[in-house]
């Protein structure tokens, strides 16, 4: 085909050159004169007419070439054979060719691989009244292809139809469009395109990989064998089953709008495979359409995560510990639920300030501190905030917070949030046992001298008095009764003290019959007075115990602060003064403590100072008083008693020290101290030839606490070679009353020794008769307090009486003791005592003397 055998497109498109030849053909014939002048006005008129018509036809004809030639897409216009009428030049510049080269060729010149029949569906659109469109790959001069989309409309020229084909190059959009798959599939997120009716378009590898399960993505058309939908089942975050409709994918084309991060799981029945997806689901429109046909959705495995969480979240609740964020930026307050749950507040806190008011309020001013600091300085804060719930219960917890790392601006501050209130009560109900005497659930030692050290360093509470409460009698009612009895006693003693003293005052149990009690004279300074006085009264009645009644009155010393002790201890020990005053002169009274008694205070801790190191000092020495037989006058043994002689206090009897050397217990080394002396005063005498002087030593209750006494006796009777019958140890019923274990077992020894036992003092204390018969005791020893009062006093009279009675009944030998005089020997002698001890006969005398006394060595 040519270019001159379609005239009339090409005369449209392309030139005028048959005008031209009708024009000048026109020309000629007018002015033929040969012809009517009627024909030739008529040429001549149509000669114009085709000029006029001339002129129009190249104006349209240039400027529809502007317009062709800028259109950027190849446009092609072809006849309904397939031949190529025209290319623009934007044709021209793609295929790189001339517009020669193509026009009048048919179109398999630009695109080889069209089939023969191709432009019939092209002619099925056209006539549609429609645009044809395709995608196919063009080439160029060259012959190498590149793809384009090309659309094809129709119009009819002089009758005939031609296309108008533009082009548009795909190079660009195939290739953006192969970048885009290649993302599809290196992409770490699920990507999957679902259509409205819930079929799979799509589904990347990472959703294939993460869904598990290979060809058995639920509705994947790639499946090999279809897979019932059964077979799966999409839960939602609490395990139920989600419903179709909910799916995040068919949401967004339903709503038409993007469905954010939502969590479903997606079980596998036969497998029991259950993958947890955080799905994202974005509607998409097909061209021209506002309604979503399909939907894409993103979407990550976040099992592991949720595995995680949940088992961060079991840690959390377990521990109690929660976590929380403030995002200051928004001024929000984030709490997980274990946080939320340890705070307990009625609304959720939303802000820290929120967080601030539940807080106690001396912790609010601490937290805000904290925070503020973080904020300023970047360090992080770890604190211990008490504050209380909605239901009013008090809540203790360990708030940690920083600033997030490498936030320079401290916009976030994230923290654990930990319910350490269980571990506070704890330690509260430790400090609280430590603070209680576990009998009387009063005030500890400890607790009150703490109590009294806080207020006396606070110059608004310093004005405090303490009462010193000593119960009298106490030690008996515990000797006798028992340690049970005694406790029972104690608690009801505190229990009376509690209503004495009410709110006015801390009361502590001081010691193991010592009471305190602290109260402020600042409102009234009488008030030490007058709760002394109470208590007082609430002692008058008397305690029963195991069914008996006993008086136990309480002796109490009073001393206020500052002038009678700075110190709690100092405070103290005035009252403890002021009280041993009372009770010295009279029991069941109150002692207001003075300054005197400050003086003699002092001069008792010298004088424990001094006891303390007489022995090493060797102040002490022994005096011998001889005990005669009242019948021959002779002596038939000695007493050993102690004497101190110290530089300052001079001259002291033990009745000033031995009490106190057994409070302090120093009078465990006196005593062993006083046995070894007379020992080696027996050896001396025996060795000077006196033969042997049976020496009676006085022996503390406290030397049978421990269980060294036989032993010790053991090891000087073989230090001197004596025999045990050289001694003879006496000592006070209170040894039979403390009952310590080996106080029977130490008799035992002591007796297999061959060495006396005797109890002195007897008829001063509570004598049971009954475990006189029990001990292998061989004598009693009168007390002085009877014999001084015979034969006058009919009622020492008929102890002494009494007691030598038990003497001769139980076979035990009996000394009569402080024989003054003359009558009291006589009476004694009379009543059978067989040995007497007194001023009558010699006071104790030092060893040298005492030996004279004997006479001549060798005379015994
Ligand atoms: P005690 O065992 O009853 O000793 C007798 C006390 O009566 C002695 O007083 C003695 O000096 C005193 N005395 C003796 N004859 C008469 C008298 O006719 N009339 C008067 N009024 N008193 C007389 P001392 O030496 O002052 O001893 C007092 C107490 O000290 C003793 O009483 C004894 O219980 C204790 N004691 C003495 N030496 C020791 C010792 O080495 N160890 C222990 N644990 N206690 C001792
Ligand atoms: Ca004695
Ligand atoms: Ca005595």
């Amino acid at each position: 085909m040519t270019a001159t055998s379609l005239p009339g497109t090409h005369a449209l498109l392309s030139d005028n050159d048959g005008n031209a030849q009708v024009l000048a053909a026109l020309d000629s014939a007018c002015r033929d004169l040969s012809l009517p002048a009627h024909t030739r006005e008529m040429l001549c008129h149509a000669r114009d007419a085709l000029q006029a018509a001339s002129v129009d036809a190249e104006v349209a004809r240039l400027r529809y070439h502007a317009l062709f030639d800028a259109v950027p897409d190849p446009v092609s216009i072809i006849d309904e054979h397939g031949i190529v009428l025209d290319l623009n030049k934007a044709g021209m510049a793609a295929y790189r060719r001339p517009r020669e080269e193509i026009v009048g060729q048919p179109i398999h010149v630009l695109n080889p691989d069209l089939p023969e029949d191709h432009m019939a569906p092209v002619w099925d659109a056209v006539d549609r009244g429609e645009s044809f469109v395709i995608e196919v790959s063009n080439m160029r001069a060259d012959g190498t292809r590149f793809p384009v989309e090309v659309h094809s409309a129709g119009f009819l020229h002089d009758g005939r139809k031609c296309v108008v084909a533009v082009a548009r190059d795909l190079s660009r959009r195939r290739e953006a469009e192969v970048r885009y798959r290649e993302l599809m599939e290196v992409i770490d997120k699920g990507i999957v395109i679902q259509t409205a009716d819930g079929s799979l378009v799509y589904a990347n590898s990472a959703a294939l990989r993460m869904i598990g399960v290979p060809g058995h993505v639920p509705g994947h058309p790639n499946q090999r064998t279809p897979r019932p939908a059964s077979e799966w089942m999409v839960v939602r975050e609490d395990g139920s089953e989600m419903p179709a409709e909910e799916y995040p994918a068919m949401r967004a084309i339903r709503e038409g709008r993007l469905i954010g991060s939502t969590l479903l799981g997606l079980y596998h029945r036969p497998q029991r495979k259950l993958r947890w997806l955080s799905v994202t689901s974005v509607p998409q429109y097909a061209a021209g359409s506002d309604r979503p046909h399909q939907a894409l959705s993103m979407f990550s495995d976040v099992t592991a995560l949720k595995r995680d969480s949940a088992l961060f979240h079991r840690v959390q609740t377990l521990a109690r510990i929660g976590g929380w964020e403030w995002d200051r930026a928004a001024a929000r307050l984030y709490l997980t639920d274990v946080a939320a749950g340890i705070l307990a507040q009625a609304q959720l806190p939303a802000s820290i300030d929120d967080m601030i008011a539940c807080l106690a309020h001396d912790d609010r001013a601490r937290f805000r501190r904290a925070v503020d600091a973080t904020i300023l300085e970047g360090h992080g804060f770890d604190l211990e905030l008490q504050g209380s719930r909605a239901d009013g219960h008090a809540f203790w917890v360990r708030v940690i917070g920083e600033a997030e790392p490498g936030d320079p601006g401290a916009s976030r501050i994230t923290g654990t949030l930990q319910d350490i209130t269980a571990h506070k009560q704890g330690q509260e109900t430790l400090r609280v046992q430590a603070r209680t005497d576990p009998l009387t659930g009063l005030l500890n030692r400890d607790a009150i001298l703490g109590e009294l050290a806080a207020r006396m360093a606070d110059a608004t509470l310093s004005r405090v008095a303490v009462l010193y409460i000593d119960l009298d009698r106490f030690k008996m009612v515990n000797d006798v009764l028992g340690h049970s009895a005694g406790d029972a006693l104690l608690v009801t003693a505190a229990q009376r003290l509690r209503r004495a003293v009410g709110t006015e005052g801390l009361i502590a149990r001081f010691g193991g019959d010592e009471f305190l009690v602290a109260c402020s004279t600042a409102d009234d300074p009488d008030s030490p007075e007058r709760l002394a006085d109470a208590i007082l009264d609430a002692f008058a009645i008397g305690f029963g115990v195991e069914k008996e009644e006993f008086a136990v009155t309480a002796s109490i010393g009073i001393a206020r602060a500052p002038d009678d002790g700075e110190s709690p201890h100092a405070l103290i020990q005035s009252a403890d003064t002021a009280m041993y005053a009372s009770k010295r002169r009279v029991r069941n009274g109150r002692q207001v403590f003075t300054p005197a008694m400050a003086q003699s205070q002092r001069d008792r801790l010298r004088f424990e100072t001094q006891l303390r190191h007489a022995a090493d000092n060797d102040e002490f020495h022994l005096v011998y008083q001889p005990q005669v037989d009242l019948v021959s006058g002779r002596i038939v043994a000695a007493e050993a008693l102690i004497r101190w002689r110290n530089e300052r206090l001079g001259e002291m009897r033990p009745d000033h020290f031995i009490s106190q050397a057994e409070s302090t217990g120093d009078i465990v080394r006196i005593g062993l101290w006083v046995l070894r002396m007379a020992c080696r005063q027996v050896a001396e005498w025996r060795d000077a030839g006196h033969g042997i002087v049976r020496v009676a030593v006085n022996v503390s209750y406290r030397q049978f606490l421990g269980d060294d006494l036989a032993a010790n006796v053991r090891a000087l009777l073989d230090e001197y070679a004596l025999p045990g019958a050289a001694l003879e140890l006496e000592f006070t019923e209170r040894v039979l009353i403390e009952d310590a274990p080996e106080t029977m077992n130490t008799f035992a020894q002591l007796r297999a020794m061959d060495v006396a036992l005797a109890i002195d003092d007897f008829g001063e204390g509570y004598s049971a008769l009954n475990y006189l018969r029990r001990l292998p005791i061989q004598g009693l020893k009168l007390s002085q307090l009877f014999v001084a009062g015979v034969p006058g006093n009919a009622s020492d009279v008929a102890v002494c009486q009494a007691v030598a009675g038990i003497a001769h009944s139980l076979g035990l030998g009996l000394v009569a003791e402080g024989v003054e005089n003359e009558e009291q020997r006589a009476f004694l002698l009379a009543l059978g005592v067989p040995v007497g001890q007194g001023f009558l006969f010699s006071p104790g005398l030092p060893a040298d003397q005492f030996a004279l006394s004997l006479g001549a060595p060798g005379t015994r």
